[in-house]
């Protein structure tokens, strides 16, 4: 049987649903959606970049992940990224104008004060 993980944003009532929880002696060690051809998630553009921004956008929120025994009907009616509902928003738009997009060396857009911080040093 299949049991789902989702990232949550308590504070903001947003949620990420991770997919399938791969586990290993119960816990679980990785997350996917699709089946077993399909690349896992730290190989997906998109859904990493869902990941981050979601990680920035909630800074200093209560988020946390769950598995969907431990989610309330509360948190699942929590507009979800990725969703299909009226309430939902898609990956494209969560993601369309987000300046984390244009961030680092290999982004053609990149911002070079931003980019270079942890860059190696040329003095
Ligand atoms: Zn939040």
């Amino acid at each position: 049987m299949s049991i789902y993980g989702y990232l949550n944003c308590h504070d903001c009532r947003q949620t990420l649903w991770l997919g399938k929880a791969l586990r290993r002696d119960c816990r679980p060690f990785a997350f996917h959606i699709g089946g077993p051809e399909l690349s896992p998630h730290w190989a997906r553009p998109q859904l990493n970049q869902v990941v981050w921004k979601f990680l920035a956008d909630h800074t200093g929120h209560r988020i946390d992940v769950r598995l969907e025994d431990q989610m309330t009907d509360a948190e699942h009616a929590c507009q979800e990224i990725g969703g299909d509902r009226d309430e939902d928003i898609s990956f494209e738009s969560y993601l369309a104008g987000w300046p984390g997009l244009t961030v680092g060396g290999d982004s053609p857009a990149a911002e070079p004060d931003v980019a270079g911080d942890r860059g190696p040093q040329s003095s």
